[in-house]
């Protein structure tokens, strides 16, 4: 979300919203929580569009992929369990090998997720898929504004790969070799951190999932918690795959390329041990990129020590309005 997207919202319609017993958890955060009988549940949507997030020429089974998985990274920030999903399908033209593989794209991370297809709606238009999501939470909801001075920030997988792969994308959409054809596969197949989700409930303070890049995600997470942060560009978690292929890039692409929904979160200092021992079991490395501090500003230390110049938040194909 562009930062002009995210005044939008809070000039139209957050006032809609006024705080009530059966919705614990409002607009500004990755999902709502509804109070359905006893049960919290996360509901959370998230619509693709053609040129906007994801290229004219992307495979149906990826545009499947992502149109689900970014809104299984969603309830993982949340630290829900995903269980039902609706699909708005917005199609040009009925071209039955395209349904036949983005059908097979989104069903098959559907069933590998542990998500049913409840309904939906398909109409004809620009090529556009919305999809929402809602389960239960694993315990408390997880919000983006937990975070308190003092707490560590940790990340998962790796940063800058999916940007990485959206310029092969974007370029002719071929891998060169077994590097170019990493990238790209990050770029095109998202994987949503769902092992995650119950460890977050038990240890985070505060995540959020990393969509627009680092830094402009963080700043969402720090505004909504009223606190700063410090982060270190050399603890940035890089992959082997992006240094091979832009290591003089990877500082940049690290802190401000979008689409790795990898997830951030802060957790204070005596959980981190559990949370990252917890994480490792489930195959998924964390990654202690710096700490909250009062704030209200976020530094970003090179190597030296020096702060980086911050430029302003990526946005998909450089259209502000992604
Ligand atoms: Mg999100």
């Amino acid at each position: 979300m562009s930062q002009r997207e995210f005044d939008l919202i809070q000039r139209y319609f957050r006032q809609a919203v006024s705080p009530a017993a059966d919705l614990p958890v409002g607009i500004g955060d990755d999902g709502a929580v509804v109070l359905a009988g006893n049960t919290n549940l996360a509901w959370v949507m998230d619509t693709i569009n053609e040129d906007v997030h994801f290229p004219h020429d992307a495979p149906g089974a990826a545009v499947g992929h992502r149109a689900l998985a970014v809104n299984l990274s969603d309830m993982v920030a949340m630290g829900a369990q995903p269980r039902w999903m609706l699909l708005s399908l917005c199609l040009p033209e009925v071209d039955e090998a395209w349904l036949a593989d983005f059908s097979d794209g989104l069903l098959s991370l559907a069933r590998d997720s542990g998500v049913t297809l409840a309904g939906g709606d398909t109409t004809r238009g620009p090529l556009s898929v919305a999809v929402t999501l809602l389960g239960p939470l694993h315990g408390q909801a997880v919000q983006r504004s937990g975070a308190r001075p003092g707490d560590r920030l940790l990340v998962s997988g790796t940063l800058g790969d999916a940007r990485a792969g959206l310029d092969i994308a974007l370029g002719d959409g071929h891998a060169a070799d077994a590097v170019e054809s990493e990238l790209l596969k990050r770029y095109l197949y998202p994987q949503a951190r769902l092992a995650l989700s119950p460890l977050l409930a038990r240890h985070a303070r505060a995540a959020i999932d990393l969509s627009d890049g680092l830094v402009g995600d963080l700043t969402h997470l720090l505004s909504a918690s009223g606190v700063g942060a410090t982060i270190h560009s050399q603890r940035l978690p890089r992959s082997r795959a992006l240094m091979a292929h832009a290591e003089e890039e990877s500082d940049a692409l690290a802190l401000s390329g979008g689409d790795d929904y990898e997830i951030l979160c802060a957790v204070a200092p005596e959980a981190v041990e559990t949370l990252v021992r917890e994480a490792a079991a489930e195959g998924i490395m964390l990654s202690d990129i710096g700490e909250i501090t009062q704030g209200p500003e976020l530094t970003v230390l090179d190597r030296d020590g020096q702060p980086v110049p911050l430029e302003a938040g990526f946005s998909h194909f450089g259209d502000d309005d992604a």
